[in-house]
Parts: C-alpha cells; structure tokens; sequence
C-alpha cells in the first residue's frame, strides 16, 4: 500500500486511477514473471517483461515519464495474457494496471495516425456491433468466392501474415445466428429446473457458429434450460485491451440489461468470458459486480452441475491447450480437463506448456506480427510433438490462431472446442 511519505501519482501525466497505481507498488521487481512471459521469452528485452512494463508504467503515473507516448510500443507489445499474474507471489494485478494505462495513454495520445484511427473506427463501430460484424463478413465470404481475397493477396494489399491467420469463412448455413428466445430440453430429458443465458459472441458466432450450436444442444440434452437474449451485445474486449474504456462501459450496461433475468450467463469463448466477469471493475458499479458473480465459463458450469448425458465415445488422441483468459484470467484449469476425462475411448495427452499463450491475443497476430508469429510457432511445435490428432481449446481466436500454424507446420491436427466432445449421441 502507498504511504503518505511513498510517491505518489501524478495528477498532470498519471492514470487517474489511483488503485491501479497503487497496484503498480506491489511489485517487488523479484522477476519470477519474466521466464512465463511470452514477449520477454522472444525479444528478451526487460522493457518487453511484465516487471519492465510495470516500472514504466509507474514511472509515467509519477510523471517521471518526458515523452509519455514513447512507452506505448512497449505496453502495444505485451500480449495482456495475464501469465505473469499467475506466477506473480505478490498478487500484482498487472492486467488492471495495464488496461488503466492504455486508457490513459489512449486518452493524452496527440494525433492517431491513419492506420490507428480506422482501427479504432472498426473497433468501435464494426467489431462491437454484432449486425455489422455479420455483414461483414458475408461480404468477407462473398470477396473469397469471387477470388477477391486471392486478389488482394497477390497485390499485397493485404499483408501476407494477416491471410495466413484468417481461415476461410464459412457458408451462411454455418454462420447462422442462434435463434433468439428461450430454447427447452428435448421431450424425455429430465429437466434440471435451472434456466441459464447463452453469450454467442462476435467471433464464435461467423467463425464457429457450430461451436454454439454444440453448446445450446449440450445445454439442453444436460436438462437445463437456455435464453439467447436477443438484445446481448459484443463483450466489450477488444475496446478494453485497445484503451477505450467508454465505449465498452456502455456495451456492458447493455449487456447488464440484456441479461437482467439470467441465474447465470454461460460463455463459451474465453476472452469474452473473462471481460464479462471484469465489469465489476469496467464499471465500478454494484451491478456489474452482481453481473459478473453470475458469469461462467461452459467448462466451470458443466463440471459444477455435473454431466447428467453422458458423451458420445470419441476414440481419439486429444491434447488440451488452456485459453490464457480461461486459465489466467479467469482460473478455470481443472474443469474443461475433468469433463473431457468423462469422454468415452478419449485419450487425452499433454503436451509441452499448455498454459502458454498461443499468439492470437484478440487481433494482437494482426497488429504485432513479428512477436505473434514465433509464438504460434512455438504453440504449434509443442502440439505436434505430442502425438495428438485433435487440439481441444476453448476460445475462438486461439481456434484460428492454433489452426492456422499447425497448417503452415504442415500438421493435420484438428482444432476442437470442448463442447463437441461433450455431446451426447444423437
Ligand atoms: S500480460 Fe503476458 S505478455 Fe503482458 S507482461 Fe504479462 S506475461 Fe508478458
Ligand atoms: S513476479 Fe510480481 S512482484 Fe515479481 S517482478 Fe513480476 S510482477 Fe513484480
């Protein structure tokens, strides 16, 4: 805790949050972070470590900081993959410290070049708004069925790393929406008596629309009743991760109303879970601490409920890759591991570092390629050197992102979510 006679922040040049910086002072400098840490392990820079970038964090909320714009690339870098809160014995919150940073960098920042400025329009006006992102990405699948991606590839308007990561999209049948409303078990399946909320996500829904379809079936052949709100609303991460904390305030206040009757609000992407149980602090409100008390994971409600359909045999060698915001963000380690263990002829195998980060970070393998990419390398090695024919992970940017390097390895692993081995036989 600061003391009267420790420094303090600085009203001129600090975040105004004072409790981030007051969390800044509980690092110790002891580096047991730095080994966990994904940028540090490539570029071995201490300003690319979470103890670097929380002594330049501290040193800009002192106002000790000249240039304050001259440590963002630093800050730009770093992953948010909160590995270093997990190995951290000081409890340092670094993911606050780093959010209210990029907040207040975002907030001084001068003039955004052309490039940052499109990116936040998308962010803001695209990627938060769930019917935009749909025509986009019909308009996405119609310029790769009219060869205008092959196009643009080719003209090198669009880099090459960025068509790498990108899978194809999928027909408009797999990238159908859920249909909204109140969805109940099927004749014959004892009911639990327990109506949750389904979040379907930005991403999850056009990328991985099976995925939330496995899940509403998965739910429902457990006995439990399901909403999917119509009126749900993007989680708000990618504004967060991007400084523009405002924006995502008022995606959560809608998501707040949204949700309003929900026992619990199940996820099953595990960025957007873990912002979702944030909005306590996103919006320092008592209901957004209530919301985020009945936030979890499919995993951590599945195993607290406990499986009343048993899964379908899946003879197969799976190794289970931990989400970071699943598994450090959020702590749920055991739970996807103790349902997949429940899976008939499943043979789950470990692999090299599974709480690793992958790389995808959001759109982190966009804007930062040249640290992404040897981290995907890495992640897809250590998979391949397991032995395993499936990669079970349970949020969809590391789906892609895992995808897509195992591909450019030359691996045909398959990329599963942890629901489709849970189903039950049709
Ligand atoms: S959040 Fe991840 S990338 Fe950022 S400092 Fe911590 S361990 Fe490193
Ligand atoms: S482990 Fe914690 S206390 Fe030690 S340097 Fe890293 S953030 Fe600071």
């Amino acid at each position: 805790m600061a003391s009267s006679s420790e420094p303090k922040p600085s009203a001129a040049h600090g975040p105004t949050d004072v409790a981030a910086y007051t969390r800044s002072l509980d690092c110790v400098h002891c580096g047991l972070c730095l080994p966990t840490c994904p940028t540090y392990q490539v570029l071995g820079v201490e300003a690319d470590s979470p103890r670097g970038r929380i002594y330049l964090m501290r040193a800009l909320a002192e106002g000790r900081v000249q240039d304050p714009q001259a440590i963002r690339p630093f800050l730009d870098r770093c992953l948010d993959c909160r590995a270093c809160e997990t190995a951290c014995p000081s409890g340092v919150r670094y993911g606050e410290i780093l959010e209210t940073t990029r907040a207040e960098l975002e907030r001084q920042r001068p003039a955004p070049a052309v490039a940052s400025r499109l990116a936040r329009f998308l962010l803001r006006h695209v990627v938060a708004r769930q019917g935009r992102v749909r025509f986009a990405f019909t308009l996405l699948r119609a310029a790769e069925v009219l060869g205008l991606k092959w196009l643009a590839g080719k003209l090198r308007l669009i880099p090459k790393h960025a068509l790498a990561i990108a899978p194809p999209v999928p027909n408009r049948r797999e990238r159908a929406p859920l249909p909204t409303g109140l969805h109940t078990p099927p004749a014959g399946t004892a009911r639990r008596g327990i109506k949750v909320a389904l979040f379907t996500g930005c991403i999850m829904e056009p990328m991985f629309g099976r995925v939330n379809r496995a899940t509403l079936r998965l739910l429902l052949a457990n006995g439990f009743d399901v909403e999917v709100p119509a009126a749900q609303r993007c989680c708000g991460a990618l504004l967060v991760h991007a400084g523009l904390p405002e924006p995502a305030r008022e995606l959560a206040r809608a998501n707040l109303t949204a949700f309003a009757d929900a026992e619990f609000v199940i996820n099953n992407s595990a960025g957007c879970g873990c912002a979702m149980k944030e909005y306590g602090h996103l919006l320092g409100t008592a209901d957004g601490k209530a919301f985020a008390a009945k936030c979890r994971d499919i995993s951590e409600f599945l195993a607290a409920q406990g499986l009343s359909a048993p899964p379908a045999p899946r003879p197969l060698r799976a190794a289970y890759d931990d989400p970071c915001h699943l598994c450090h963000g959020q702590g749920v380690r055991s739970q996807p591991r103790q349902l997949l263990a429940q899976v008939p002829e499943l043979q789950l195998v470990q692999h090299d570092k599974p709480e690793d980060c992958c790389g995808s970070a959001g759109i982190y393998n966009l804007l930062q390629p040249e640290v992404a990419e040897p981290i995907g390398q890495r992640k897809a090695a250590a998979l391949v050197a397991s032995g395993a024919r499936a990669v079970v992970t349970g949020n969809p940017g590391c789906m892609m992102q895992i995808q897509s390097h195992l591909r450019r390895a030359g691996s045909d692993i398959a990329v599963m979510h942890p629901v489709e081995l849970l189903l039950p036989a049709e």
